[in-house]
């Protein structure tokens, strides 16, 4: 090879080398950009993945929020059952599934209405006599219409089966109550009489809705009449006022023969809970003396 020919040709061997020399540095280089480009990368990386992690963590606690809210808003609704709003938390409480809630519900139900108009005590618009709640001596209104007009149909219905109901003592005021009860105290004491008869003011008689069918006393137990009575009564608008196994909470012994007039909607309701009129309204039957 000529010098000539090695310079015309070293010119290409020196540009390849130089060229190599390059690539080899830019070799380094893409290299280290590369190294640069994946630590940032990784950085990144790990930097996405803390804040992901730091909200799992977030989301979390956002999910248990609304439980530890219900729980307090369950609380509360616990303490206010006797706030002015306690229909409303009775509302909500409605809507949610816990247990705490759902032994509130027949307690919002069984809330009842209670009235005294003129003295006179009504339990969602139902007229109450009875141990706790007695009858001003100035109500005097006779057997009511609507509780000798629903007598008669009950009767004449009995009759076609065989049976003769008659009113034995409906309505009574103030003052023959009290001779009535008077007369019981006189013969047996107070304690006796109280299980039987009523003080003046706190008898039903008074209020010109019950009657007394038949015989009063214990005799009529069991009887076709008292059968009957307790079979059909409801069909217009009677209940048995004072039922057997409910004497200590309407107060008085059994008496087949005492009805109560409470129109046929109410009386069937009534029949058909299985409750006496006192758990049926809420209410009790003690005297306070
Ligand atoms: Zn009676």
């Amino acid at each position: 090879m000529s010098n000539e020919q090695y310079r015309n040709t070293d010119k290409r061997p020196e540009t390849a080398v130089r060229r190599k020399r390059r690539s080899r540095r830019e070799d380094i280089l893409l290299t280290r950009l590369k190294a640069v480009f994946c630590m940032i990368l990784f950085a990144f990386a790990v930097v996405v993945c803390a804040k992901a992690v730091q909200n799992l963590r977030a989301g979390g606690k956002k999910e248990n929020e609304p439980q530890m809210t219900q729980m307090t808003e369950n609380a509360a609704a616990k303490t206010t059952t006797t706030a002015p709003d306690a229909e409303l938390a009775g509302k909500n409480a409605n809507s949610e599934t816990t247990p705490p809630v759902s032994e509130k519900e027949p307690k919002q139900q069984t809330e009842h209405k209670t009235e005294v108009i003129d003295g006179i005590t009504y339990v969602d618009g139902v007229m109450i006599a009875n141990k706790s709640y007695p009858l001003p001596e100035s109500y005097d209104p006779g057997l009511l219409p609507e509780t000798q007009e629903a007598f008669n149909k009950m009767a004449a219905a009995a009759e076609k089966d065989g049976i003769y109901l008659f009113i034995s003592s409906g309505y009574r005021s103030h003052f023959e109550q009290k001779v009535i009860y008077d007369d019981y105290v006189y013969t047996d004491g107070k304690k006796a009489a109280d299980t039987y008869s009523s003080r003046a003011g706190y008898s039903e008689h008074q209020t010109g809705y019950a009657i007394d069918v038949n015989n009063p006393s214990d005799s009529f137990r069991g009887t076709d009449e008292a059968k009957w009575i307790a079979e059909h009564c409801s069909d217009y608008g009677f209940i048995v006022r004072y039922p057997e196994g409910k004497e200590k909470i309407t107060g008085y012994e059994y008496e087949p023969w005492h009805l109560r007039y409470l129109g046929k909607k109410l009386a069937k309701k009534v029949e058909a809970s299985g409750l006496c009129l006192e758990e049926y309204l809420g209410i009790d039957s003690k005297y306070s003396k």
